[in-house]
């Protein structure tokens, strides 16, 4: 039995809550989401220069604010060719307004365009995912990375996942997009810091 037995997950993302309830749950940790809450909690600023940096951030005010464990992610991909951008600006990278959906369309868009037509070998890519859980009194008790390499495509394929997944090639050829969520749940940077945190928080 782990020691935490409710773990407040601190993102407004329902697919981010899906995979980390997924990976989770089964250790016997009540999953909680902001909007099972009774109250709503302002959103802090992410204005971290690292993926640490801001993951820390919010789970230590949401913990803080709450009382409760809580479990915060930052993630987004680094492309090479882009010195490693859009990296902590993942989720704002066009620059657009909108729905997610809308705010992911037109962020691959501007991906295809900075890449233009660089060849496959110059189009290396890694999402990255650093997860830190905070104590109810805001300390941090852990934090963890997990990354996954891949490509950028030159076209959108797949209807699973979100963000860059349709343009995320793995080795095997096929986008993050195109795999069934148990598997995307098994192998990608959310999984691999999952399985951190899970070592460390197990007895
Ligand atoms: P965050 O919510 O500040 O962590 O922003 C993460 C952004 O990185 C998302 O909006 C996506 O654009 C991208 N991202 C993070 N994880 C994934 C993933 O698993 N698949 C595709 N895109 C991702």
């Amino acid at each position: 039995m782990p020691f935490m037995q409710e773990l407040l997950i601190a993102t407004s993302n329902p697919h981010k809550i899906e995979e980390l309830a997924a990976m989770l749950e089964p250790l016997g940790i009540r999953i909680r989401s902001l909007d099972q809450l009774s109250e709503s909690f302002p959103e802090p600023v992410e204005d971290g220069d690292t993926f640490e940096a801001n993951a820390i951030l919010k789970a230590r005010a949401y913990a803080q604010a709450t009382g409760l464990h809580c479990l915060a992610d930052d993630s987004g991909l680094e492309v090479d060719a882009l010195d490693g951008r859009p990296g902590v600006h993942s989720a704002r990278f066009a620059g657009v307004e909108g729905s997610r959906e809308e705010r992911d369309r037109a962020n691959n868009a501007r991906l295809l365009e900075e890449l233009g037509g660089l060849p496959r070998e110059q189009r290396s890519a890694r999402f990255v995912c650093v997860i830190c859980v905070a104590r109810p009194d805001g300390s941090v008790l852990l934090t963890e990375r997990g990354t996954v390499e891949g490509h950028i495509g030159t076209a959108p394929r797949g209807t699973n996942g979100f963000g860059y997944d349709p343009l995320f090639e793995l080795p095997d050829g096929r986008t993050s997009a195109e795999l069934p969520p148990e598997e995307k749940n098994r192998i990608s940077h959310r999984a691999r810091a999952a399985e951190g945190v899970k070592r460390k928080i197990l007895p």
